[in-house]
């Protein structure tokens, strides 16, 4: 076994890492995860670490699950590859589609495989314009997504997300792509004076706007993530959502829930739709169909646009050579029966979720949490440098970097969004685990006060 150091000399000689200052990296050193078991990660230095992030929100049945080891072990020996392009179909990639059928909401009865979430909201935008085409409504083009919300690095999946820093690199976003602000309210809607459910309406209201600016007839569809997750855990006011429900159905506009973050149970529902409240059209899945075991992704396509693209569509011109992999399949179905078998989505919505949201909401009283919000398995606290005013901290500070500091040097994974501190653990963590996370993540905050102060 190498040594930490020599992992990380043949680390930054080689490996370019995603979303990463290649040269600071490699200057720095990357920490070198080497196993993990249940919620906790081991390094190459041998320390244990309890990984609130999922991985990246993925693990959900958590690390070293026996059942989707076989399958895959299984799957391998019996038929490791074969495509669905040539009229063909392998018995894991037939079954998936069918219990996806059964675990989402009714409207959706087919399923399109993709490699990746990024790859499934490129089909997304193949998808809808396709559809609209078929319909001989061919101008409307126009998707309308949001600030700060994320769907991915593809060309298309980083032209529907809003993240301007990845728009000013390499000429995005696409043509035909617009985005409205998100429905922040403790940055948007508190300054105001608005009540939670005020705003919600208010901000679902910047889509109607938008969709007039565009011209009704030019607008093919809506995307959002139900939470914005890689946004901070933005967890939008109830309001929000129905409200947006109704003004797409008021054009006509195909409604994209992008799940990937929310499916398989991380707000206490199978889906964030449920939990939010509205119904989709289109849904894009991926991290937790597999618990990250193995990478797949896909779209599950609504009777709306099923019925149109099956019907009167003919060939539609777009694939993966991953589309349904059998292996990835196989270990999906062996992941959503083990949610089911361990009712990990229950327990997520009666048990550990309620849990957590009582143990942020007692962090209220800590002198840098500003805000906090959870749903199901997924929170963010805020750090501010005034409660009492909401006043941010300067953000060269780079508050959020310097507890994320000390959560690593401490044992915890915890995501720093700005000042946001998000968290989306295993749903297979216990309560006992939830008071162990809570310790760390108390630690940490009262050693980043102390740096601030
Ligand atoms: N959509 C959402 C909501 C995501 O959070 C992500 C990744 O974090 C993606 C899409 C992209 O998925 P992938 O990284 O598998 O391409």
């Amino acid at each position: 076994m190498r040594t930490t150091a020599q992992w990380q000399a043949a680390d930054a000689s080689h490996f370019l890492h995603p979303f990463t200052d290649f040269g600071a990296l490699a200057r720095k050193g990357s920490r070198i995860i080497t196993k993990a078991e249940n919620i906790y990660l081991t390094d190459s230095e041998g320390q244990r670490i309890l990984d609130a992030m999922s991985g990246l929100w993925c693990v959900n049945v958590g690390y070293g699950q026996q059942a989707l080891i076989d399958a895959a072990t299984r799957q391998l020996k019996e038929l490791p590859f074969y495509n669905a392009f040539f009229q063909t179909a392998t018995p894991p990639a037939i079954e998936l589609a069918e219990l996806l059928a059964e675990v989402t909401p009714p409207q959706f009865q087919h399923v399109f495989f993709a490699g990746s979430g990024s790859e499934g909201n490129d089909t997304i935008v193949r998808m809808v314009r396709r559809y609209w085409d078929i319909l001989g409504q061919p101008e409307r083009q126009v998707i309308i997504s949001r600030k700060n919300g994320y769907h991915g690095s593809t060309m298309a999946g980083a032209s529907l997300g809003g993240m301007s820093y990845m728009h000013a690199q390499g000429g995005l976003p696409i043509p035909n792509i617009t985005h409205i602000d998100q429905p922040y309210w403790y940055e948007n809607g508190r300054p105001q004076g608005l009540s939670r459910e005020d705003f919600g309406k208010v901000a679902a209201g910047w889509l109607e706007q938008k969709i007039l600016e565009v011209g009704p007839e030019k607008v093919a569809a809506f995307i959002g993530e139900p939470i914005q997750g890689a946004g901070g855990v933005i967890v939008p006011p109830e309001t929000y959502w129905p409200e947006i429900q109704r003004i797409c159905d008021k054009y006509g506009i195909l409604l994209v829930s992008d799940e990937v973050i929310c499916g398989f149970g991380r707000t206490g529902n199978w889906w964030g739709c449920e939990t939010m409240g509205f119904r989709p059209d289109l849904m894009t899945f991926a991290k937790g169909v597999t618990s990250g075991y193995i990478p797949l992704g896909g779209v599950m396509v609504g009777d709306r646009v099923a019925k149109v693209l099956i019907e009167q569509g003919g060939d539609f011109n777009h694939g993966y050579t991953y589309s349904g992999h059998p292996v990835a399949c196989a270990v999906a179905l062996a992941n959503i029966k083990l949610i089911r078998e361990l009712k990990l989505v229950e327990q997520v919505r009666e048990n550990t979720g309620p849990y957590l949201a009582a143990q942020f909401k007692a962090l209220e009283d800590h002198p840098l949490v500003g805000e906090q919000q959870t749903k199901g398995l997924m929170g963010a606290l805020l750090l501010v440098k005034d409660k009492a005013q909401g006043t941010p901290f300067a953000s060269e500070l780079e508050v959020g970097m310097v507890c994320r500091g000390h959560c690593f040097g401490n044992g915890l994974i915890m995501r720093a969004v700005g000042d946001r501190m998000i968290i989306a653990p295993p749903l297979v963590i216990t309560r006992a685990q939830v008071d162990e996370m809570m310790a760390l993540i108390r630690r940490a905050l009262d050693l980043t006060l102390t740096d601030v102060r």
